[in-house]
């Protein structure tokens, strides 16, 4: 089986805690896009973990973790992402942890690039998480980016490279920017700091997950982010440097040959948005402050507050579409059971009609949001297991979401906690 989870939304689903779940019954996960510039928060029996790079996988100790050629890798990042969990206890060895000799790394100056450009723009700033992400996907479409596998070949043949790199990007940084120009032998000593370390994990991915895709293993995509930040089909120019959806999973994980039989869509009970760019449902005031409160929505890898706002449903049916859901986990149920009157999001007007499909450009940027408010269960539903154990208004609320996104949903997350969900009949 190769299934995909993705996010449906903005990010910040509750991807981490459900990929965290579900491969218990895989045998190996692959994050397959994306890079350090969001964090996944897993809560279970060793620990609360943040991974931004790792897959979520990496802490189940009989899953394999594979970082896909989509990816891009802040190697240092990875190194101290590595020793953080080793800390905690987790076993990390070339045999759980394999790292695709096509990805390309992140430097240095990728990050410092992030930053400047985002003082140059200032007001007008994309909110970037400054990991240095887009600059790296950028370079790799250019053709100057630095792979993996490169930090297995002979050392002149990349330290040319490298030369020829910096050379370019200096005509930036030093003419463009007016900065300090970045050195080549600081660079070099980095690459060969964490490079030494991380050479170690780095392989032919695809071959990997080919021959364990015919030894009948099971693989799990991990998507990082959601489908409305893909760079193609997300809120663009507010998208992150690469495609979160599900069909691009077999791409970015090494293994385009195959395809994914399962696409599980996780999806949050109301909306949430970080950093900048149209969120239409957004929520001002005490009542966003409350929602933010009580889903504790500030970023796992910045601390941002997030922007929250009710369920969405123009936005997340057109998730569903993008992912291809066969299925969904709709996450943080609990998080509205203090309210009387729950407000869903239940179309946009622009000028003053209403848009039947997820718009673009001007039309997303001016929509107005129409809302609508369910009838809440004002009770904690966190130890709740099973449907019946519901109370009813949740259940018509979850059917009610099954019905106008028109994908089953087939998990109910009541709880940051691994054995906090509900299996749908
Ligand atoms: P991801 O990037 O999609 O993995 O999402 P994040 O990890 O950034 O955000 C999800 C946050 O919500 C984490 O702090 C989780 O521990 C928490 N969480 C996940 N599912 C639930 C849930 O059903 N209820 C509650 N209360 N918290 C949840």
């Amino acid at each position: 089986m190769l299934t995909a989870i993705t996010g449906v939304n903005w990010g910040d689903e509750g991807k981490g805690r459900m990929v965290d779940l579900l491969s218990e019954n895989y045998d190996i996960v692959v994050r397959y896009q994306g890079g350090n510039n969001a964090g996944h928060t897993v809560v279970n029996e060793k620990g609360k973990f943040v991974l931004n790079l790792l897959p979520s996988g990496i802490l189940r100790d009989d899953v394999v973790n594979v970082i896909g050629n989509g990816v891009v890798v802040d190697i240092k990042h990875l190194v101290e992402e590595m020793n953080k969990l080793k800390a905690g206890g987790i076993n990390i060895t070339p045999d759980n942890l394999k790292v695709s000799d096509r990805a390309i790394i992140v430097m240095p100056y990728h990050v410092e690039q992030d930053c400047l450009e985002e003082e140059r723009l200032a007001d007008a700033a994309y909110g970037s998480t400054k990991r240095g992400i887009a600059p790296v996907y950028g370079d790799k479409y250019m053709k100057k980016g630095i792979r993996m596998g490169e930090l297995l070949d002979d050392k002149e043949g990349l330290k040319e490279r490298l030369k020829g790199i910096i050379e370019w990007k200096n005509l930036m940084i030093e003419n463009g920017y007016g900065k300090e120009a970045i050195s080549f032998d600081e660079m070099w000593a980095y690459l060969e700091e964490y490079g030494e370390i991380v050479k170690h994990f780095v392989c032919d991915t695809g071959v990997f997950l080919n021959e364990s895709n015919k030894n009948g293993k099971d693989i799990m995509f991990e998507a990082q982010l959601g489908a409305l930040r893909d760079i193609d089909y997300g809120i663009y120019p507010f998208t992150s440097s690469s495609s979160t959806i599900a069909p691009y999973a077999p791409i970015g994980a090494g293994v385009p040959n195959l395809k994914v039989t399962k696409s599980i869509g996780i999806m949050k009970a109301y909306s949430t948005c970080v950093g900048e760019g149209p969120f239409t449902a957004e929520m001002f005031g005490d009542k966003a402050e409350e929602l933010r409160k009580a889903g504790n929505e500030y970023g796992a890898a910045t601390g941002r507050p997030r922007r929250v706002g009710g369920f969405d449903i123009l936005a997340s049916r057109y998730g569903v579409r993008c992912q291809g859901a066969d299925e969904i986990a709709l996450t943080k149920l609990d998080v509205l059971s203090y309210l009387k009157e729950i407000p869903v999001c239940v179309g946009y007007t622009f000028n003053g009609e209403m848009l039947k499909e997820f718009p673009i450009g001007e039309k997303l940027f001016k929509a107005e949001p129409v809302y609508e408010y369910r009838e809440g269960w004002m009770e904690d539903v966190s130890n709740c297991r099973k449907l019946e154990e519901l109370p009813e208004k949740a259940i018509d609320y979850i059917r009610y979401i099954e019905e106008v996104v028109d994908c089953k949903i087939k998990y109910v997350s009541v709880g940051p906690e691994r054995e906090q969900y509900i299996v749908m009949p």
